[in-house]
């Protein structure tokens, strides 16, 4: 008789992986979960892992929140599913929309839902090409984004993202541009102050517009701090620098908040972190702290306000999901904006991110091999380099920090390699006693690594 295949051989035999070092499977195999409990998952051989990654980014009111499993059960039963199409949506998509307006930073605004990040992305592409075309502008399809930027894997939000790794799909599409990552730390030239790189920055957003014509322009769209990229917040007074040209132009400034929304920067949003008003915002992860897959495009009201008017014009808007304003999904979301801004959540994310940055300042300050700490609220990342004074990297083919974050798994913590960073952006609810033990182990992990 046939023996019986583990938990690993049955992974690696009937699932792909996305995203996933293969090297590194095939060596270490596939941690199989099954379960969670606060901030810690379980594998199938009972070990448990401290999830500095919030699942990804995502689980950040924990793994078995019962206000969000109750929220859920209870739709379920009630009503288990509908679309927002053909002039019906569940009262649930009501009550959402009306929430994330009045939680959002404009006075005004109108909701659309998707399943997912990359799917809002797309719409809000989607949506501003329909809106160009409506107001005889059908050149303005060009879309701005910056090196390094993380904003999906479908066509148009895979173009926006400024990875390298898409070029083995052909990406980006022509008309997708991508400007300098405003990265100080690493783009900064010698000698060069931040406040000049920022300017910089500016300049290069100025050019690039006159070179390519502000009239085929459709947006901007960047994350307040860039999250897959490797946890980069923006140089200081970049927003502020870059608002007022794109203003000028006539050119919205998209806000993906996927990340960075709901007490991740510990404000509601990042762009309140980081002080300026875009023009929609693009929602996702933390909407559902994780627990349903939704994501949404919050439009302000001039974006809004247009929009309805184009589409009046033509009786309908032709795009949406199956999914789209699920129920389940909107119940959960309801809860979710709940629990994270009034159960203390994003507060406590407001009280420990100065104990955080501390905590990993001295673990940078002990080793010798991290260059730079960069981040806010709960979102950090420290970046591994060979030579930290010269900012000289290890060489790609050791994968340091894929080693850093496979020592660490086996301390029984997980956190994220990304580029030569090793990211920790752990659940909302982690609490004193929980981040050290997460210093402890990245620390450990650390001195096994250098
Ligand atoms: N935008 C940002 C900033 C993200 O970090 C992500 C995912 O990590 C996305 C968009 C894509 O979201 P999804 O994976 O739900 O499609």
């Amino acid at each position: 008789m046939a023996q019986p295949q583990s938990w690993e051989q049955r992974a690696q035999e009937y699932s792909m992986y996305g995203f996933t070092d293969l090297p590194s499977v095939h060596e270490r195999g596939t941690v199989v979960l099954t379960h969670g409990e606060g901030p810690y998952v379980f594998d199938t051989n009972g070990r448990r892992y401290l999830d500095s990654n919030s699942g990804l980014w995502n689980m950040v009111a924990g793994f078995d929140h019962r206000g969000l499993i109750d929220a859920a059960k209870a739709q379920y039963e009630r009503f288990p599913g509908y679309h927002a199409f053909f002039g019906r949506m569940s009262d649930q998509t009501v009550m959402l929309s009306e929430k994330l307006v009045e939680v959002s930073p404009f006075p005004r605004g109108k909701v659309f839902y998707t399943n997912s990040g990359s799917e809002a992305n797309d719409t809000m592409v989607k949506m501003l090409w329909f809106l160009n075309r409506a107001e005889g502008r059908p050149q303005a399809r060009k879309v701005l984004t910056r090196v390094n930027a993380y904003h999906g894997v479908t066509i148009a939000s895979a173009s926006m993202t400024g990875k390298p790794y898409n070029e083995v799909f052909g990406l980006p599409l022509d008309g997708f541009i991508h400007l300098t990552c405003p990265h100080y730390w690493r783009e900064g030239r010698p000698g060069e102050t931040e406040q000049e790189f920022t300017v910089r920055m500016a300049k290069e957003l100025e050019d690039t517009i006159a070179r390519e014509g502000a009239d085929t322009i459709a947006a901007f769209v960047a994350e307040p701090v860039m999250g897959a990229g490797g946890v980069i917040p923006p140089s200081k007074g970049y927003f502020q620098a870059i608002q007022p040209i794109l203003q000028r132009h006539g050119i919205p400034l998209i806000a993906d908040e996927v990340i960075c929304g709901f007490g991740r920067t510990g404000n509601t949003w990042g762009c309140e972190t980081y002080d300026f008003v875009p023009d929609a915002i693009i929602s996702s992860k933390n909407l559902t702290a994780g627990f349903f897959p939704m994501g949404a495009v919050i439009l302000g009201p001039e974006l809004s306000d247009r929009l309805s008017a184009a589409v009046e014009e033509i009786e309908e808007f032709p795009h949406g999901f199956t999914a789209s304003g699920h129920p389940v999904g909107c119940a959960i979301a309801l809860k979710a904006i709940d629990v994270v801004m009034n159960e203390g959540l994003a507060e406590n994310v407001r009280r420990l991110a100065p104990r955080m940055e501390e905590g990993l300042r001295q673990i940078m300050q002990r080793s010798s091999n991290i260059g730079e700490l960069r981040g806010v609220g709960y979102m950090w990342a420290l970046e591994a380099c060979l030579d930290p004074a010269s900012k000289t990297p290890f060489d790609a083919s050791l994968s340091v920090s894929e080693r850093i974050a496979n020592t660490c798994t086996d301390l029984g913590l997980i956190c994220r390699p990304l580029g030569q960073s090793i990211v920790l952006c752990p659940p909302f609810i982690l609490t004193e006693a929980q981040m050290d033990e997460m210093f402890e182990k990245l620390e450990r992990a650390l001195n096994k690594v250098f």
